[in-house]
């Protein structure tokens, strides 16, 4: 059979333009539920933070002149005039040659411009002896310095962690408004797929995709809704797609494109509704029969099968698609050189990506070898490398010793 293949810029463009992902919507949850979420708003601190002028030490508020010309070996001596209680106006000012005693975080009294160490000093009775000169401002934390009233904070698409909720919570903030994170369906297709947790009888494999690609979903911002294996037969699978489409924004297939009999999901894909598919091959390797299909408006990506080739797809064009339903900003793929340990050969015809593991020479190159075997029906090709070589569709090959860029896979501690 005769395929039209597309480009993956092609296949790219085709889903972007018909497709046009955008944000789902916008839902307010609380800072405790929003770890992970994407921040859909500004922030704008309404207080300056640290509200008031404060100390950053334990110590004595001071009169900055009254120090001046205090040493370790000829201290100056104060009369304390009282202590600064944390978490409230003091009520006390400090007056010429009188110091207070402060805590950490306490705000400054009336009267002081400075505050000195406990270390640098000695108290006795009511006086406290001061051995060393503190200038104005010294050890105190002015008001706004680390937020100011008005100032905008955070942004939208922000992603919230430990830290952006923390200046969420300085701001005295309990609910935050975040885009909806998109429902993805994955489902696997094949008779020889058994879920992960039961006995493997003959003949058969455990479903990866189920949980790889659920997985990446989850990488990309989005919410797997995992609805099981389906058998390579056109009205159940049909019937599959029907429920996924209608209890998700998004499908994720695996399994079922290629050109063998059994291969029906085209097929079934067509048969639920209009237009579907859009397209029925892409000019990469691995990733060939890649099909993607629109029905009511929503976009069904179905992967190969290989487990390898599935999670490639997916990276080169699904999970682009989920961010900027997620809200997320475009995420390049982080990019190093490095050098080609080995002659690598391309696709004839195809853009041919390449499975590499990055080892660092004495020399201090680093080297680009491909993963052993490279087979796409493998997951440690995938689960043993760093990231991959894309090789243009009109080179034959990379050369030993040729420079190569090396698109990383996530994080690693390869
Ligand atoms: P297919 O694309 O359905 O022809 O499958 C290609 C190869 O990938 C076959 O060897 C399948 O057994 C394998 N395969 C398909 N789906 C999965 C899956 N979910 N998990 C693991 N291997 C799979
Ligand atoms: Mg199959």
């Amino acid at each position: 059979m005769f395929r039209k293949l597309l480009s993956l810029e092609e296949a790219r463009q085709v889903i972007w333009e018909r497709f046009k992902p955008k944000p789902l919507g916008i839902e307010e949850i609380t800072l405790l539920e929003s770890c992970g979420r994407i921040l859909a708003q500004d922030v704008t601190a309404q207080i300056d933070i640290p509200p008031f002028d404060r100390s950053t030490v334990d110590g004595y508020a001071v009169r900055a002149r009254d120090t001046f010309g205090a040493e370790e070996n000829r201290p100056i001596t104060l009369k304390v005039s009282g202590t600064v209680q944390i978490g409230e106006l003091p009520r006390i000012t400090v007056r010429k040659k009188e110091a207070a005693e402060i805590v950490t975080g306490a705000p400054l009294p009336k009267g002081a411009d400075a505050i000195i160490m406990i270390e640098q000093t000695e108290k006795n009775a009511d006086t406290v002896q001061i051995y060393g000169a503190v200038p104005k401002n010294e050890n105190i934390m002015k008001a706004g310095v680390d937020m100011k009233k008005g100032e905008t904070v955070l942004k939208p698409a922000e992603l919230l962690g430990s830290r952006e909720v923390g200046v969420l919570a300085a701001l005295g903030t309990t609910r935050v408004k975040v885009y909806t994170v998109p429902k993805v369906a994955v489902l696997s297709t094949g008779p020889e797929l058994i879920e992960p947790g039961r006995r493997l009888s003959p003949g058969k494999i455990y479903d990866i995709n189920a949980y790889s690609i659920s997985i990446a979903v989850q990488e990309s911002g989005g919410k797997p809704i995992y609805l099981g294996v389906f058998p390579d037969h056109l009205t159940d699978l049909a019937k599959g797609l029907k429920h996924a489409i209608g209890c998700a924004d998004i499908v994720v297939t695996s399994g079922g494109v290629s050109v063998g009999p059994k291969d029906i999901m085209p097929k079934a894909l067509n048969s639920i509704g209009k237009p579907g598919v859009i397209i029925s091959g892409i000019a990469i390797k691995p990733g060939k029969p890649t099909t993607v299909a629109m029905v009511h408006e929503k976009l069904v990506f179905s992967l190969p099968g290989h487990p390898t080739s599935a999670l490639l797809v997916f990276h080169l064009l699904v999970g682009p698609i989920i961010q900027r339903m997620a809200g997320r900003p475009h995420e390049e793929d982080s990019v190093v050189r490095a050098v080609a340990a080995t002659r690598i050969f391309s696709a004839k015809g195809r853009k041919t990506f390449v499975m590499v593991r990055l080892k660092r020479e004495k020399s201090k190159r680093t080297m680009a070898e491909p993963v052993s075997g490279g087979d796409s029906g493998a997951i440690m090709t995938l689960a043993g490398a760093n990231g991959f070589v894309e090789i243009p569709q009109n080179t034959q090959f990379v050369d030993a010793g040729e420079q190569v860029q090396v698109h990383l896979l996530g994080k690693t501690n390869k």
